[in-house]
């Protein structure tokens, strides 16, 4: 530690502010899920001509005994403006900055006011600048700060609580006051055994419980890195990334473009993103957008759920993370690592993943959890996906979780033909036991189509009432051929038990889709019912149905 005399401070301060010798320096924080600036902090720097580099955590105690330190802060924030306007003038694209408040800046001025009037002196958005304070500065008198810490987000500003976790209570401190931004202190990362990463496990997980977005601070090595990365940590600062820079470097380091800045517009989707737990039992239930909606079901578990986040485009499909549960099951799979799982997709005809497809799209459309089953290189799993986050370009966030379920040496005949059965049965569409005797749909086996219910729990007449209305084109035809009556009639008329036609069904998405519907009879344990199916129809017999259609529309109706 330097040893710089107090009195030198004090008589200094003044002159040094006025020549510039104080500057703001700038510290770059990334998200860590794409490695893009998303905020700046700005920390201060004192280089003084005579005694060199002087570090903030002498001059700022001092100052702050001495009642001065609001002067520091709004020069600070007045250095941040000039360098704002600098990026703009630039046409660089603009990221928050955050400022660092002491409290006793709130003791000498009224803060909020003296920001107000920097920001519009230089036309600088509220929501460009994030206020960051330390635990300490909320000891005592909650009342009061929380009032002015309401004000300050009332006007549009974001509120970081600092070096969280360094001091006496920050739990407490955490309870009684609305924070966006956890900032974890360093020291936590400076000796990363078992039981600090335990700790900034439960950290993170808490915040996620609670609905505050977590940035780690002192991020130094690639350890870390992966460490954060691998329970979900949003955003990271640290001399990983980069160093405090004065601000003509930070521009300079803007313009090589080593690293880029996340646009403004985005900000919102990878915020939304950031909330997914990884480290919940059941990431893809547990995702609270809303900070009255605090799930109970976080707690720390050493093994995680396998989870992958996917980003779907109408071009492509990215993983974006996944975690090494999920790593191990791609490579079930037949995946050696996530980078091959991401080249395979981008080769592959969407034809041979149209089911995937359709799950992806019907999880887009509906922000239900949709599970299907599928099987792939001898190996039978099920595909839970959920979106989480919509953002620019039709783009959307999907968090996805897979479990496979491996073949035995030894399977017997059942589990063979549990196992294939359920395969055939993912040919159909739609697959439900009905009794026209009971007025009943007894079960609804298995379901591609997005159909709601209800129809589970009325009458079977009914049932196909509103089913021809809501879901099918040829509503009329298909109520005709849905009744007792006329299954009677036909049986009678045919000798069959079995009939099938096409209609229009609407998907998952919305449209009518040309689908076969097949009605056969099975006796179960003596009742009569039957298997009401949707199925694609085969190609060749699609192309002619589509033909005959094109020249006579009303053989459907
Ligand atoms: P802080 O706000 O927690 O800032 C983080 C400190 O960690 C900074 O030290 C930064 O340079 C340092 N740091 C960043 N990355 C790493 C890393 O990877 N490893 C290590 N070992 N250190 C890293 P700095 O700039 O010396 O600031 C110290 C403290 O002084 C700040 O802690 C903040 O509480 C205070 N401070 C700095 N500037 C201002 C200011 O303008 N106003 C007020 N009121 N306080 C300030
Ligand atoms: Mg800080
Ligand atoms: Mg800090």
């Amino acid at each position: 530690m330097q040893h710089i005399d107090e009195q030198y401070i004090l008589d200094n301060f003044e002159t040094a502010l006025e020549n510039g010798y104080i500057k703001a320096y700038y510290q770059p924080v990334i998200r860590t899920l794409t490695e893009k600036i998303c905020s700046v902090e700005a920390l201060a720097r004192w280089q003084d001509p005579s005694t060199g580099l002087l570090s903030p955590y002498i001059f700022i105690s001092v100052l702050e005994k001495n009642r001065l330190i609001h002067k520091l802060d709004l020069s600070i924030l007045e250095n941040i403006c000039i360098t704002y306007n600098e990026m703009r003038a630039k046409g660089l694209p603009l990221h928050p900055f955050s400022i660092n408040l002491s409290r006793l800046d709130f003791n000498e001025v009224n803060m909020l006011d003296e920001i107000s009037q920097i920001i519009n002196k230089y036309n600088i958005p509220a929501d460009a600048i994030h206020i960051e304070i330390t635990e300490s500065v909320m000891l005592d008198n909650t009342a009061y700060f929380r009032r002015i810490f309401d004000s300050f987000h009332d006007a549009g500003f974001a509120i970081l609580m600092d070096d969280f976790g360094s001091g006496y209570s920050s739990l407490n401190v955490l309870k009684d006051y609305r924070f966006d931004v956890l900032k974890i202190d360093m020291r936590f990362l400076s000796d990363i055994g078992s039981r600090s990463k335990k700790i900034l496990i439960s950290v993170v997980n808490m915040a996620k419980a609670i609905g505050i977005h977590t940035l780690a601070e002192g991020v130094e090595t690639q350890e870390q890195l992966n460490f954060l990365r691998g329970i979900g940590c949003e955003m990271l600062q640290g001399y990983y990334y980069a160093r405090p820079m004065s601000s003509e470097d930070y521009i300079q380091y803007l313009s090589e473009g080593t690293m880029t800045i996340e646009p403004t517009q985005d900000n919102e989707y990878w915020d939304t993103i950031g909330q997914v737990n990884f480290l919940s039992p059941d990431p893809l239930s547990d995702v609270s957008f809303d900070d009255n909606d605090v799930s109970e079901s976080t707690i720390v578990r050493e093994s995680a759920t396998p989870l992958a986040l996917m980003e779907i485009s109408p071009e492509s499909a990215k993983l974006i993370y996944s975690n090494q549960a999920y790593l191990n099951e791609l490579m079930k799979l037949g995946y050696t690592s996530t980078e091959h799982f991401q080249q395979s997709i981008d080769n592959m005809q969407p034809a041979y993943y149209s089911n995937m497809i359709e799950q992806v799209d019907a999880a887009i459309k509906t922000g239900e959890l949709i599970k299907k089953d599928y099987f792939a290189n001898d190996i039978y799993y099920t595909y839970c996906t959920k979106c989480i986050a919509k953002g620019r370009g039709s783009k959307a966030m999907l968090a996805v979780s897979m479990q496979t379920f491996e073949p035995t040496e030894e399977v017997n005949r059942s589990e063979a033909f549990e196992k294939y059965s359920r395969i055939i049965i993912d040919f159909y569409d739609h697959l439900s036991i009905i009794s026209f005797e009971k007025n009943k749909i007894l079960t609804r086996i298995y379901s591609k189509m997005a159909f709601c219910k209800d129809y589970l729990t009325m009458p079977l007449n009914e049932a196909v009432e509103r089913f021809a209305e809501n879901e099918v084109l040829e509503s009329e035809r298909f109520k005709d051929s849905f009744s007792k009556e006329y299954i009677d009639k036909h049986i009678a008329a045919t000798g069959r038990i079995a009939f099938q036609k096409p209609f229009h069904i609407k998907g998952p998405t919305g449209e009518y889709i040309l689908r076969d519907v097949r009605l056969f009879y099975i006796l179960s344990n003596g009742d009569p019912l039957f298997v009401f199916a949707i199925e694609p129809m085969a190609h060749e017999a699609d192309m002619i149905a589509k033909k005959m259609l094109k020249e006579h529309p009303e053989l459907l109706l």
